[in-house]
């Protein structure tokens, strides 16, 4: 069976080096002890890593879900030492200051580490990004006694975290969690709730298990300000680090899921006898504020899993149909004649190109809000600083977004380009299709996505992250005209025209969601469709006009940069065209779901 991990290194370089210019990110005082070399040392490694712990065992643990027996969660041996082995590569605190043991890494470079990982094997890889995120959560916002006792053992691997925030009855309306926390004397609190569809909840494969848990003090405001953070490990840790008891953190059932199998998936009962014990990290009633805070880099992390599904099952269908021989070229109906390879019909051609435009396109916009997370952290302009953390918030629910629904159409591809073996569990395009699928829910669905995108960043401060966006895809429009190509001028400028179409649409939406918020938004998902498009199209641009310059001086990569011209051409003739009527849709903000009565459905 082929390995899954199918990258190609010069699709990683171009958009970091020749695109993003990551290597000048040296420059700035934080990454000064970096250079290009050990950048690509740390994606070497990670490439390594991801070959040799966790590519291997993605179609077994799939295969394998983990299993109760009865006592504890059994996974497969190769997940623990994956995760041990990520964990000793240094990828847990990739981005940590070196004090904490981190390698200071700008986003831009470890999204690039972590996305061999996703493409790897995302069911293991998800043990190792729960616990950096939790262990983000207690560096940023805990006290000097909590990350003394919690953050070595998370950062070297011997315990894993969750992020526990669902329920039952509260799963896209955070605010309606209903888990509590009672003060005790001495200090902490007794949590006591149910938890659902909490990831990585129960397993065998760490010493003990960190619970980042939501939950409500009494007397708490309704909403999202009651809700306040708390540690909950699972098995209590005294003054000294040491893990002991039990912490009646009990594991209520197993959800068993179509993807994402080999992490389990667990139903969490804390408190059931009433000897729970949790510790407040930070302030009461700013637990989602803290959430929030590791939002963004949560969010680009589903982006980047969803792209590297989808770029890595193109690199598979590309690699079939490059083999397959099937039927000859219309207008030969000679039976003696050799079959053609599927590549050579124009349909494959098709859905390859397609995959190409989706894939590489979500690879270059998950790159690209990494960048902005270094340019909001690190930029030495302050008014830079600024405008990257603007444009980041409106990019935000697209980034996670759009590589979800659009990474998936590439995962359907891959299986079409298969044909009827695309089908079957011999080939490992219909796990990328399965695994991919949760891209659209967790983490905020894709409606909620959309709703964030209209409501709350489409005109955040007074439309001026809107205009900082805009600014800067005319920045590339300008680069493509000056360069004299005839191609990329006539692109520039439908570019230019897209994006005043793209702006008049989004003023349209705007006033109808201040005239009516329930019906000016009900087409809101068609509107994150039409914005994502709109970035991706400005992204092919900017790579195609990289490439052009590029190809003289690097004869060797012709058939590289003349993919990336293509797959831009691809984009505006076919995807960024077909927005059209999506245009005229969202214009008429009455044409909506909402006319049809519930009944009548
Ligand atoms: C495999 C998996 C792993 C997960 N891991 C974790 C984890 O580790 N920790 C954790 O805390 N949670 C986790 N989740 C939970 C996940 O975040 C939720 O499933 C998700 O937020 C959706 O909540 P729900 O399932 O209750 O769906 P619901 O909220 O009931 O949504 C159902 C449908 O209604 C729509 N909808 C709901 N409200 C609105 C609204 N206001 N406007 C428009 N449409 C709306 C949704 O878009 C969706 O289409 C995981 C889920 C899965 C499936």
């Amino acid at each position: 069976m082929a390995t899954n991990l199918l990258i190609y290194r010069d699709d990683l370089d171009f958009l970091l080096y020749d695109v993003l210019d990551s290597a000048t990110l040296t420059q700035r005082p934080r990454y000064a002890d970096h250079s290009r070399e050990t950048f690509d040392a740390a994606i070497d490694t990670a490439h390594r890593l991801a070959s040799q712990y966790f590519a291997p065992h993605n179609r077994i643990s799939d295969e394998s879900e983990p299993q109760f027996d009865g006592q504890t969660v059994k996974t497969l041996p190769a997940v623990g030492e994956a995760v041990r082995a990520f964990a000793r590569g240094g990828f847990l605190a990739a981005t940590h200051d070196y004090e904490l043991g981190g390698m200071q890494l700008p986003t831009t470079i470890s999204q690039s580490c972590l996305a061999l990982f996703r493409a790897a094997n995302v069911g293991s890889s998800a043990y190792c990004f729960l616990t950096a995120a939790n262990a983000n959560l207690i560096r940023a916002f805990g006290s000097d006694e909590q990350k003394r006792r919690f953050l070595p053992p998370l950062l070297d691997g011997r315990w894993l975290g969750t992020m526990a925030l669902t329920e039952p009855n509260a799963g896209s309306s955070v605010p309606d969690l209903r888990t509590t926390a009672t003060p005790l004397p001495d200090g902490r609190y007794a949590i006591k709730g149910q938890k659902i569809f909490i990831s990585g909840g129960d397993h065998d494969i760490s010493e003990n298990i960190v619970h980042l848990v939501l939950a409500r003090t009494p007397d708490a405001p309704a909403g999202a300000k009651g809700l306040s953070l708390f540690i909950v490990p699972k098995r209590r840790v005294d003054s000294d680090g040491t893990a002991g008891e039990s912490n009646d953190v009990a594991l209520a059932g197993l959800i068993h899921k179509m993807g994402y199998r080999g992490t389990t998936s667990t139903m969490l009962s804390f408190g059931e006898n009433d000897a729970c014990i949790g510790e407040l990290v930070g302030e009461i009633g700013q637990g989602l504020r803290y959430m929030f805070h590791m939002m963004n880099e949560a969010r680009i992390g589903v982006g980047m899993g969803a792209t590297m599904l989808a770029y890595t099952a193109y690199r598979h269908a590309l690699a079939y149909a490059k083999e397959r021989q099937q039927g000859r070229l219309p207008g030969n109906s000679d039976p003696s004649s050799p079959p053609v390879t599927i590549i050579e019909h124009a349909d494959v051609r098709r859905m390859l190109l397609t995959q190409k435009g989706y894939a590489e396109g979500a690879l270059s916009l998950c790159l690209y809000a990494a960048r902005l997370v270094d340019d909001e952290k690190t930029h030495p302009d302050a008014a830079q600083r600024e405008e990257a953390a603007q444009v980041l918030a409106l990019l935000i629910p697209i980034v996670k977004s759009w590589p979800a629904r659009y990474g998936l159409a590439t995962n359907d591809l891959a299986i079409q380009v298969h044909g009827g073996y695309g089908y079957t569990r011999e080939y490992p395009v219909e796990q990328f299709y399965r695994d991919n699928r949760l891209n659209a829910l967790h983490e905020g669905t894709h409606g909620i996505q959309a709703l964030d995108l209209l409501n709350r960043k489409a005109g955040m401060k007074d439309g001026q992250a809107f205009a900082h966006l805009h600014e800067r895809v005319l920045t590339t429009v300008e680069s493509a005209k000056r360069g004299g190509d005839p191609e990329l001028s006539g692109k520039a400028k439908t570019l230019e025209r897209a994006w005043k179409d793209l702006r008049e649409t989004t003023q349209i939406l705007l006033d109808a969601v201040k005239e009516d918020p329930i019906s000016g938004s009900a087409n809101a998902a068609y509107y994150l469709d039409l914005f994502g498009h709109h970035v991706i199209a400005w992204l092919w641009l900017w790579q195609a006009v990289t490439a052009k310059t590029l190809l003289p001086a690097r004869p060797h990569l012709h058939s590289f940069y003349h993919g990336k011209l293509a797959a831009c051409d691809w984009f505006f003739n076919t995807e960024l065209a077909l927005m059209a009527p999506v245009h005229t849709l969202l214009r008429e903000p009455g044409h909506n779901a909402l006319r049809t009565e519930a009944e009548w459905l």
